[in-house]
């Protein structure tokens, strides 16, 4: 059975062709996948009812529901999905007042191994198609109220780029959900190749993990700073213009006595001097076994206020869903590969 869902026109121009559709059948078939919604060939109703009969029979949308949801109290609420080959996914839906943002996966787990990650002590199990990132979506019970989409659930989103950057052109596309670009934001540790593909072929603002500015340091916790340097990474952004609506922001997990010092402070403003950027700074969440803990609160603020002085504006991201294991960092589906929800 092929999947209809995140086809992009040029596949569902050859799908027309293919079943003896005119060409324009595929900007009907997008419209109602897209627009309206329609999980249904047979309710396709521009469509000539031979031509749903043989859609339906050589096409399923390939969206199925979450299996499973945990609510927080704070209003955040984790989604568990399934895809096709029975691997877990996790989707955090954080509404916040005006706004409703959805954390999509791009992978089931990833191999990155990012110290502080629970993803990460997962390894990686599955890079997911377009179609089953855009089911976290599509198949969301509030995707109505949905205004903002952030690429920073589970996976290195750049590991898997040609199902994300075909997930995000469905989204922006103007024969697919047709968002703004500036609605959605992909994070990165840093595959640099795969960068400028991102930055040449979509206007999504990007967030990129830096979580220590020298070198070693940051290897340390973060293996891919050994294949792609950071300071090679912010090389290539200094090539692009962020002085528009495209924004570039660095995510800094705060860890006590690992990378809030002032010499970390001054090696963050050198490393950034001149690019146009803000900084999140992060409480770090624990996971079980870490020996990373965070700075306290004033700490956090006395880090935020010094970088803000000295002209990089920072703000101090607020923590969502901790309690069901949403909040960033903490997303995990060991234990449920090869299981059931
Ligand atoms: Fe992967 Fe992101 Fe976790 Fe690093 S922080 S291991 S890139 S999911």
């Amino acid at each position: 059975m092929e999947y209809l869902y995140g086809k992009d026109m040029t596949e569902l121009r050859r799908l027309c062709e293919e079943l003896s559709l005119p060409r324009f059948a595929a900007g009907q078939i997008a419209r109602w996948l897209y627009r309206r919604h329609t999980t249904d060939a047979a309710a396709m109703t521009d469509l000539p009812a031979a031509a749903r009969v043989r859609l339906a029979e050589r096409c399923d949308t390939g969206l199925s529901a979450p299996v499973g949801v945990s609510t927080s109290s704070d209003g955040t609420k984790k989604y568990l999905f399934r895809t096709v080959q029975g691997h877990f996914i996790e989707s955090a839906y954080i509404p916040d007042g005006d706004r409703a943002t959805l954390c999509v996966s791009s992978q089931a787990g990833c191999r990155m191994g990012c110290r502080f990650c629970a993803t990460g002590r997962q390894g990686l199990q599955h890079s997911l198609t377009a179609a089953e990132i855009l089911n976290q979506i599509e198949s969301l019970p509030e995707r109505d109220r949905l205004t903002n989409i952030v690429f920073m659930g589970m996976g290195e989103p750049l590991d898997n780029p040609d199902a994300v950057l075909r997930a995000i052109e469905v989204l922006t596309a103007e024969w697919g959900f047709g968002w703004s670009p500036t609605r959605i934001t992909l994070s990165t540790a840093g595959v640099t190749p795969q960068l400028r593909r991102l930055l040449d072929t979509t206007r999504v603002h990007l967030a990129v993990s830096l979580h220590n500015p020298f070198a070693e340091e940051r290897a340390a916790i973060m293996p891919i700073e050994r294949a792609y340097p950071i300071r090679e990474l912010v090389d290539v952004l200094r090539d692009y213009d962020f002085t528009g609506q495209r924004r570039v922001s660095f995510e800094y997990i705060l860890m006590q006595g690992l990378n809030d010092s002032p010499r970390h402070l001054r090696e963050l403003c050198r490393l950034l001097n001149g690019l146009r950027c803000r900084i999140n700074l992060i409480r770090f969440h624990r996971i079980p076994d870490s020996p990373y803990f965070s700075p306290d609160r004033a700490a956090m603020e006395r880090f935020r206020d010094t970088l803000t002085a000295r002209g990089i504006t920072t703000t101090i991201r607020a923590s969502r869903g901790e309690d069901i294991q949403a909040a960033c960092g903490l997303l995990s589906t060991r234990g449920l590969e090869g299981g059931e929800a």
